[in-house]
Protein backbone atom coordinates (compact mmCIF):
# COMPACT_ATOMS: atom_id res chain seq x y z
CA UNK A 1 0.00 0.00 0.00
CA UNK A 2 2.41 2.21 0.95
CA UNK A 3 4.14 1.54 -2.65
CA UNK A 4 1.70 3.09 -4.09
CA UNK A 5 1.52 5.97 -2.35
CA UNK A 6 5.25 6.35 -2.80
CA UNK A 7 5.03 6.04 -6.74
CA UNK A 8 1.68 8.73 -6.72
CA UNK A 9 4.25 11.10 -4.50
CA UNK A 10 7.11 10.48 -7.45
CA UNK A 11 4.68 10.76 -10.37
CA UNK A 12 3.37 13.72 -8.88
CA UNK A 13 7.25 15.35 -8.36
CA UNK A 14 8.22 14.58 -11.91
CA UNK A 15 5.17 16.36 -13.22
CA UNK A 16 5.97 19.48 -11.03
CA UNK A 17 9.99 19.16 -12.41
CA UNK A 18 8.37 18.80 -16.18
CA UNK A 19 6.47 22.05 -15.38
CA UNK A 20 9.45 23.84 -14.26
CA UNK A 21 11.39 22.88 -17.15
CA UNK A 22 8.90 23.72 -19.44
CA UNK A 23 8.20 27.27 -18.28
CA UNK A 24 12.50 27.84 -17.58
CA UNK A 25 12.38 26.39 -21.47
CA UNK A 26 10.18 28.89 -22.37
CA UNK A 27 11.53 31.76 -20.50
CA UNK A 28 15.40 31.07 -22.44
CA UNK A 29 13.74 30.30 -25.93
CA UNK A 30 11.10 32.50 -26.45
CA UNK A 31 10.82 32.09 -29.70
CA UNK A 32 9.66 28.98 -29.48
CA UNK A 33 6.50 29.08 -27.61
CA UNK A 34 3.01 27.26 -29.17
CA UNK A 35 -0.61 28.51 -27.91
CA UNK A 36 -1.06 25.73 -25.29
CA UNK A 37 -4.83 25.61 -26.65
CA UNK A 38 -4.57 25.07 -30.75
CA UNK A 39 -1.10 24.08 -30.93
CA UNK A 40 0.05 26.76 -33.49
CA UNK A 41 2.78 29.07 -33.35
CA UNK A 42 2.27 32.30 -31.32
CA UNK A 43 2.49 35.44 -34.09
CA UNK A 44 5.89 37.37 -33.01
CA UNK A 45 3.77 40.71 -32.96
CA UNK A 46 1.88 38.99 -29.81
CA UNK A 47 5.05 37.23 -28.42
CA UNK A 48 6.61 41.26 -28.22
CA UNK A 49 3.37 42.43 -26.88
CA UNK A 50 3.01 39.84 -24.31
CA UNK A 51 5.87 37.58 -23.81
CA UNK A 52 4.62 35.49 -21.22
CA UNK A 53 1.29 34.76 -23.38
CA UNK A 54 0.45 31.14 -23.38
CA UNK A 55 -2.09 31.12 -26.38
CA UNK A 56 -3.09 32.80 -29.35
CA UNK A 57 -5.11 35.60 -29.71
CA UNK A 58 -7.97 33.75 -31.11
CA UNK A 59 -7.29 30.88 -27.67
CA UNK A 60 -7.00 34.15 -25.03
CA UNK A 61 -9.94 35.68 -26.85
CA UNK A 62 -11.93 32.30 -25.61
CA UNK A 63 -10.17 31.72 -22.76
CA UNK A 64 -11.01 35.47 -20.68
CA UNK A 65 -14.44 34.97 -22.79
CA UNK A 66 -14.92 31.74 -20.80
CA UNK A 67 -13.54 33.19 -17.50
ZN1 LIG B 1 -4.43 29.02 -30.07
Amino acid sequence: MSDLIDEAAAATELEREVCIIRAADQIAHPGCIHCEDCGSEIPEARRAAAPFATRCIHCQTNFERRV
